[in-house]
């Protein structure tokens, strides 16, 4: 089993310390003998510890800062949620394909906010908004927030934060298995607790530093026992040799696993594997050995919504992985409900 993340170095704002949650980070850190330095900026980590690109790259990702949210401005988080809410920024995951790769290569620490309650306030304003309709909230479009939340516990705030509210619903998604805290937290259904799967060639050769999958599952079947609505997210669906094979073994591991009780309130989306030019430099970059298939050739180019290319899947392709998976999801898991496919 992968350990709970501990960083190796730690990071402090100042102001951060005005905080309780800032003070009370603080302590546990100095009380684990970790080393703290002061920053005055958790966007401008300047003088990490390595020789080199590959040294700083790896100490960056067990690297702490404790900060304040300064943007308060969400971003939109189409199609799972209305609005991305940030808690963190970063994680400390190797996942080859990571996401992150496009949005902060050059500042691959991990970012936690202490100003907790200015967040929720923020998220207030935009629930009365669009009251009397719902609104969703994604925690990960920035970190795998369950990862951290173990040293935080800012989003289990966030998950009873929204359980008493009548207009919000949070939903995240993890490749982690460390949700004991979060077991009792008063969610009250407001919190789609999802976990991220795949085939076993993609966690095996391109999800290091994640849990495996086997505990994700046992994760899952404790977080349904604990009355969470619970998601999987597919992704990245990725085209490899056996990957019907793969895939289907996936389903099947899932359906031997998951007790009745976790299927109640399920759901799947599904995730294609894509990539942008810079996010394929960063990937050489920091997985030099990486088996990680990156050839725009043999995609197909897509206009994304951060105004640059993405290379997704063939037209052909994607039928082909959405007709075979949503087979399996019909097959292993009829009363789920199908969320998407991107
Ligand atoms: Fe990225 Fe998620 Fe892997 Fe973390 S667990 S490195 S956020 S893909």
């Amino acid at each position: 089993m992968v350990k709970p993340f501990v960083p190796e170095l730690v990071y402090v704002e100042p102001r951060a310390l005005e905080y309780d949650l800032g003070k009370e980070l603080v302590n546990k850190f100095e009380n684990m003998g970790i080393e703290i330095r002061e920053t005055t900026s958790h966007n401008h980590i300047r003088n990490l510890p390595g020789d080199n690109h590959f040294q700083r790259y790896r100490v960056a990702k067990s690297t702490l800062v404790v900060g304040l949210r300064k943007t308060l401005k969400f971003d939109t988080s189409k199609p799972s949620a209305e609005y991305a809410i940030p808690l963190a920024t970063g994680c400390m995951g190797h996942c080859h394909y990571c996401y992150l790769q496009t949005t902060m290569g050059s500042k691959p620490y991990i970012r936690t906010y202490v100003n907790v309650e200015e967040v929720f306030d923020q998220a207030e304003q935009y629930m009365r908004e669009r009251a009397p309709e719902m609104t969703r909230f994604e925690a990960s479009c920035t970190s795998d927030i369950v990862g951290i939340d173990h040293l935080t516990h800012t989003l289990k705030r966030a998950i009873e934060y929204f359980g008493e509210s009548d207009l919000g619903q949070l939903r995240f998604v993890t490749k982690f298995a460390h949700v004991d805290h979060l077991l009792d937290a008063k969610h009250n259904g407001k919190t789609r607790f999802r976990f991220s799967i795949n085939a076993d060639y993609v966690i095996k050769y391109f999800e290091p530093g994640t849990s495996k999958l086997d505990d994700r599952l046992e994760a899952a079947r404790k977080v349904a026992e604990a009355g969470y609505p619970l998601g999987f997210i597919v992704a990245p669906i990725y085209l490899h040799e056996g990957w019907r094979e793969g895939y289907k073994e996936m389903f099947e591991k899932l359906e031997a696993l998951l007790p009745q009780y976790a299927r109640n309130d399920l759901t799947f989306e599904f995730i294609q594997h894509r990539f942008t030019k810079p996010a394929k430099k960063t990937i050489e970059k920091n997985y030099p050995m990486t088996k990680l298939e990156l050839d725009e050739s043999k995609r197909k180019p897509k206009w994304g919504k951060y105004g640059i290319w993405k290379y997704v899947y063939t037209n052909e392709e994607q039928e082909d992985m959405k007709n075979t998976l949503g087979k399996y999801l019909v097959d292993y898991f009829p009363e789920a409900k199908f969320e998407y496919f991107t």
